[in-house]
């Protein structure tokens, strides 16, 4: 159990770090970079799910491999177990935050989290299920009322004829041109 819930943290401090450094910082030089950085610039661009399992499948038996090694083969695959099984609600919850409104306070913190991060400041807010990362590495802001450009804005957060859906204008306003996802200093 021990190794199972490591697992769990595990994956958030990478989903952490791969976001924050090989995404961001990487600046558009490898293909992971240049697909994140897709996914910031177009309304509803997502690696395709072929691509991910193609990845994680391998990056996941070596995480089994190497805790096998460390910490003995049950211990090692909990770890994994925990990891693997967290990498999928982190991508479950990612999609969703993008193409489904929140339903409980949890969602709704996640949304508010990510999008700040997508239209307030894309150097904060690295993590996605998660603050812990944030708060330990100071990235964590907490946004006021995200502006969202139309061009960008979540199926959820608009009607058909592209306004506000005013359940959510407590929380978001349309408008605010988009900050570049590769700013020239930092
Ligand atoms: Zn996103
Ligand atoms: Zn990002």
């Amino acid at each position: 159990m021990v190794a199972f819930t490591l697992g769990v943290l595990g994956w958030t401090l990478a989903e952490y770090l791969l976001h924050r450094f090989l995404a961001h910082h990487a600046r558009g030089k490898n293909d992971f970079s240049r697909e994140h950085l897709r996914h910031h610039g177009r309304r509803h661009y997502f690696t395709p799910t072929r691509r991910k399992i193609a990845t994680a499948v391998p990056a996941l038996a070596a995480v089994a491999a190497l805790g096998a090694l460390l910490a003995g083969a049950a211990s090692g695959l909990a770890f994994t177990a925990g990891f693997g099984l967290m990498y999928v609600a982190y991508e479950v919850a990612h999609r969703r935050a993008h193409t489904h409104p929140p339903r409980g306070p949890y969602g709704r913190w996640l949304r508010r989290h990510h999008l700040h991060h997508h239209f307030g400041n894309p150097w904060s807010n690295h993590g996605v299920t998660t603050p812990l990362w944030d708060a330990v590495f100071r990235t964590l802001e907490h946004p006021g009322t995200i502006g969202v450009p139309p061009h960008l804005a979540m199926p959820w957060l608009v009607d058909e004829g592209g306004a506000l859906r005013p359940e959510h204008a407590a929380d978001y306003a349309l408008g605010r041109r988009p900050i570049a996802a590769k700013p020239a200093v930092h």
